[in-house]
């Protein structure tokens, strides 16, 4: 677990002081990372920062995907740019709302 290790970790700043691990805000959102104690800089953790980068870039457009079908069901599969800006994995589960005759809203709930 590299991830968990680098999350517990202290990160060496610029300005020769140690960045403990904190969490922070980031366009309204709480993300991991890490606070210099010396001089307040903030470093956000890569994982967050791409996530956040890719919810912004995915609410500006709308996502043109194929509907298929498995057995007698029909399938949507989204691109992995939104499994990772949702952080979505297998075994997570999501409820359906039927909105309009051509609108449905889903919204994720991540396994514990
Ligand atoms: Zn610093």
């Amino acid at each position: 677990m590299i991830m968990t290790k680098l999350d517990n970790d202290e990160l060496k700043c610029d300005c020769g002081g140690w960045a403990k691990p904190a969490k922070l805000r980031l366009e309204g959102k709480e993300v991991r990372g890490w606070k210099c104690k010396k001089c307040d800089m903030e470093f956000i953790h890569p994982e967050d920062a791409q996530t956040i980068l890719y919810l912004n870039k995915l609410k500006k457009q709308a996502l043109e995907v194929k509907i298929g079908s498995l057995g007698s069901n029909q399938i949507i599969r989204f691109p992995k740019e939104v499994s990772t800006a949702l952080r979505v994995h297998s075994g997570d589960t999501a409820s359906i709302k039927v909105c309009d005759h051509n609108r449905l809203e889903i919204q994720i709930k991540h396994k514990k």
